[in-house]
């Protein structure tokens, strides 16, 4: 081979290699954008502490005030802050957001009461009303028997959760749920949404149809694209901290 040829065949073959590379990369590039991934780069947020808030969340209650909420009464939230602590007010009535949300991640961390009083639906009832229509049950389900679809973290009447992963009266527990709302469809038929909840970190309802009728002492009825997030006062002293969410 004369060095001429040589050169020709040696960079002819490296542009080859460099072309083959470049399309390899492409191709996979491309594989990744159809696999289901967005082909944007996702935003970076700083998650925060364990339990939040991230960085991109709506804080609804950081222990401080009450200024994103109102009664469901009508004027100002009655519920007392304490100690960076929220305590429902037995008669006050529920309190509701003044913003309104459709698609969300909500957290909200939940103690019953440390005495125990009542049973059944009577001990440490509240409840988290999304769209003020659909609960998640807040309930001291420890040791306390009821029926299943309505102890602590059921979507009320609808589905009781797949376990009971209540902690003991008094301590400090956590749900991360996230929800889709039914919504009214171009058809005028509902398009059902959806609840998934975790209890403490567990599994507790697996992607539950929501089908847009409201639950009892639901503020609204009929289904809608947004509405506020609802806590129920149900005459106990059940007490919240740390109430955030995101827009999905
Ligand atoms: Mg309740």
């Amino acid at each position: 081979m004369n060095p001429d040829s040589f050169f020709v065949t040696f960079f002819s073959r490296t542009a080859r290699a460099g072309l083959l590379a470049a399309t390899l990369l492409t191709l996979q590039h491309s594989a990744r954008a159809a696999g289901g991934g967005s082909a944007a780069e996702p935003p970076v947020i700083n998650p925060g502490p364990v339990g939040g808030p991230p960085s991109d969340a709506i804080v609804l209650f950081d222990g401080t005030d009450l200024s994103k909420w109102q009664s469901a009464k009508g004027g100002a939230a009655g519920w007392t802050v304490e100690d960076g602590v929220l305590t429902v007010k037995a008669g006050s009535g529920d309190i509701l957001t003044k913003e309104e949300f459709g698609d969300v991640q909500v957290h909200v961390e939940w103690a019953s009461p440390a005495e125990v009083k009542g049973d059944g639906q009577g001990r440490g009832n509240s409840g988290v009303y999304f769209e003020g229509r659909y609960e998640i049950q807040v309930l001291d389900s420890y040791n306390n028997k009821t029926y299943f679809n309505g102890q602590a973290s059921a979507f009320y009447l609808h589905s009781a959760p797949l376990v009971n992963a209540c902690r003991k009266p008094g301590e400090w527990q956590s749900y991360d749920i996230v929800f889709h709302p039914a919504k009214p469809g171009a058809d005028g038929k509902i398009q059902p949404g959806s609840f998934t909840v975790f209890h403490n970190g567990v599994l507790v309802q697996d992607h539950i149809p929501v089908q847009g009728d409201a639950t009892t002492s639901a503020k609204f009825s009929g289904a809608a694209a947004t509405g506020p997030l609802m806590l129920q006062d149900h005459s106990c002293p059940v007490r919240y901290r740390n109430i955030w969410l995101r827009r999905l």
